[in-house]
């Protein structure tokens, strides 16, 4: 049987790391690094994230500002509430949690952030930044997540065959540009597959690591992978299951149970990519807030 990639143990370790490494920044600074989380709207499934994010950052000890607006707010108003936290000293990282209304404009709330704050990694600088092989930007949580769980479990992809399926900007194209990166967690051979692609068992096949990222519950079967492999599950797809009190289970897009019988190890799901993102979120953040301590100290030290 695979071993198991726990993304809820490592996120563990380095939740505690960066608890560690707060309060070391606090004894620094007097400052607690800032996340500001802003939700439009009730959707249900974004109100937990946004709680649990809020939960994490408390926990491990930053300062952490939820800003909830009426689903009929309007656009103008929202980036004057992301003009504020861009102004804010106290807040280091900003995420608009996405979808945004239909009404907004996605993209216009994005650029409003201030790259420096942009945590979520979603601002087109910062994206594209990424996407030239930038070493230094705030990666997007998710990619940034599946790198750390690689590489913290030993599974280095330096000249491995990495087959991503899924083609996002959230997750498939980010984590190829991380992996092509000259840059640990980086240099490996990528391959990205999409609904378009011709046969697509005949490209899982060859993959050293795996990373399915589709949404479509269980589309990775056992035929679809070579024996050995290592594989990351970010797919969350809910399906009926009446046995259960909610009446649904989550499922990745990897047959788990068969997959796990050929493969070396695998990521599950739940517990596997998901708490990794929020850790990321957070590291993204300390790391902002340190950028920004130093580049005020330089302008004082400039006199500017
Ligand atoms: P997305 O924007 O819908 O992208 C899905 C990708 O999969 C697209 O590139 C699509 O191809 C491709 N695809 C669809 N059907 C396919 C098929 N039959 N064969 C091959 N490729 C196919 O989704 P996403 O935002 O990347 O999310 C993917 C999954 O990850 C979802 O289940 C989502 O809930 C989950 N997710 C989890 C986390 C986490 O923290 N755990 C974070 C983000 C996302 P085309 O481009 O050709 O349409």
């Amino acid at each position: 049987m695979a071993r198991v990639i726990s993304g809820r143990e490592i996120s563990e370790a380095i939740r505690a790391e960066l608890a560690t490494a707060a309060s070391a920044f606090h004894a620094d600074t007097g400052q607690r690094p800032g996340l500001a989380v802003v939700l439009v709207g009730e959707d249900p499934a974004s109100q937990v994230y946004v709680r649990m994010k809020g939960k994490a950052a408390e926990a491990a000890g930053f300062l952490s500002r939820t800003i909830t607006l009426p689903a009929e707010t309007q656009e103008a108003e929202l980036l004057g509430v992301v003009a504020g936290l861009n102004a804010d000293p106290e807040i280091h990282g900003i995420l608009v949690q996405l979808p945004v209304p239909d009404d907004m404009d996605t993209q216009r709330v994005l650029r409003s952030i201030d790259p420096a704050k942009d945590v979520d990694g979603f601002h087109p600088l910062n994206a594209g930044a990424l996407a030239s092989g930038d070493l230094t930007v705030l990666a997007p949580c998710t990619p940034a997540g599946i790198i750390e769980m690689l590489m913290r479990s030993g599974y280095d992809p330096k000249g491995q065959h990495v087959v991503i399926v899924g083609r996002s900007t959230i997750v498939g194209r980010p984590v190829a540009s991380l992996l092509l990166r000259n840059a640990p967690g980086g240099n490996a051979t990528v391959t990205v597959a999409h609904s378009r692609s011709k046969d697509l068992g005949e490209i899982t096949r060859q993959a050293d690591i795996l990373i399915a990222a589709v949404g479509k519950p269980e589309l990775i079967g056992r035929d679809m992978v070579k024996p050995g492999v290592v594989v990351i599950d970010v797919g969350v797809n809910r399906v009926d299951d009446p046995s259960t009190d909610r009446g649904y289970r989550l499922v990745g897009d990897v047959a788990y149970d068969a997959v796990s019988e050929v493969a070396e190890a695998i990521s599950p799901v739940p517990g596997g990519v998901g708490p990794m993102t929020i850790t990321m979120l957070l590291q993204n953040t300390l790391e902002a807030a340190r950028r920004q301590h130093a580049a005020a100290g330089d302008a004082v030290a400039g006199g500017g």
